[in-house]
């Protein structure tokens, strides 16, 4: 066996979290279990880059809600890596950080379908596409397309849209596009319902300890 076979499949998923929601979530279960990741891991932005005009809600807030919700699932945890740099970083230096912080293990960088839509605005695009693995969940709302990204990047990506069985990840870095999750809903919808409806009803968005913790600190009224 080669040392690549031996290594453990780690998930990283990057977002505002503002607030985690059950399409976030449910992310985060189907893929461990579709991809048989070891671990996956939330990755809470300080401030996204390539998203200057919207100022998200303290760090801290995000972190524990996605706390509360991850705490009972073995597989899936927080990672405040880019929240300790308290200030806005690229996904280029994080996963170039992690990729020296899990030298012998396979890193699958995750995101949604509208963020590989709009993957030419971050920050030396095509050398994060290239670093590691990554999987594309489709997103309702959000047509998928190929032709926008290079040569380079096209060829590795692998469609599995449509397929729902275990998926045994390839030797090489690939670029992988699942359906397997379709939940439409949006943090931003959430935030803007609860401040225009005070007896909105946000368990079917959120988990209920998402709700009761927006409730008590009196977020995003
Ligand atoms: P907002 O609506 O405020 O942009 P969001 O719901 O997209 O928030 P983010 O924290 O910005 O949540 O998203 C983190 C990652 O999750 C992004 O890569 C985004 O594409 C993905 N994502 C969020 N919601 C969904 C969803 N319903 N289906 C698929 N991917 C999603």
């Amino acid at each position: 066996m080669t040392e690549r076979n031996q290594a453990r499949k780690i998930a990283f998923f990057g977002g505002t979290f503002d607030p985690v929601h059950i399409g976030h979530l449910s992310i985060a279960k189907t893929l461990v279990s579709l991809f048989d990741l070891q671990s996956f891991h939330f990755l809470p932005a300080f401030h996204a880059p390539h998203k200057p005009n919207s100022k998200p809600t303290s760090g801290y807030h995000r972190f524990a809600m996605l706390s509360l919700v991850t705490n009972d699932e073995s597989k899936i945890s927080v990672s405040t890596l880019e929240l300790d740099h308290a200030k806005s970083r690229y996904s280029f230096d994080t996963l170039t950080e992690l990729k020296t912080m899990y030298p012998h293990d396979r890193i699958f960088f995750v995101m949604g379908a509208d963020s590989w839509m709009d993957i030419k605005t971050w920050h030396r695009w095509e050398e994060v596409l290239l670093l590691t693995d990554h999987i594309v969940v489709s997103r309702p709302g959000y047509e998928v397309s190929f032709s926008h990204v290079t040569e380079a990047v096209q060829n590795r990506i692998v469609d599995l849209r449509g397929e729902t069985g275990n998926i045994s990840a390839m030797k090489d870095p690939k670029i992988y596009f699942t359906d397997a999750v379709h939940f439409d809903i949006s943090a931003t919808e959430i935030r803007e319902d609860i401040r225009e409806d005070d007896a909105f009803d946000r368990t079917d968005d959120v988990p209920d300890v998402v709700a009761k913790y927006i409730e008590k600190y009196e977020l995003y009224r």
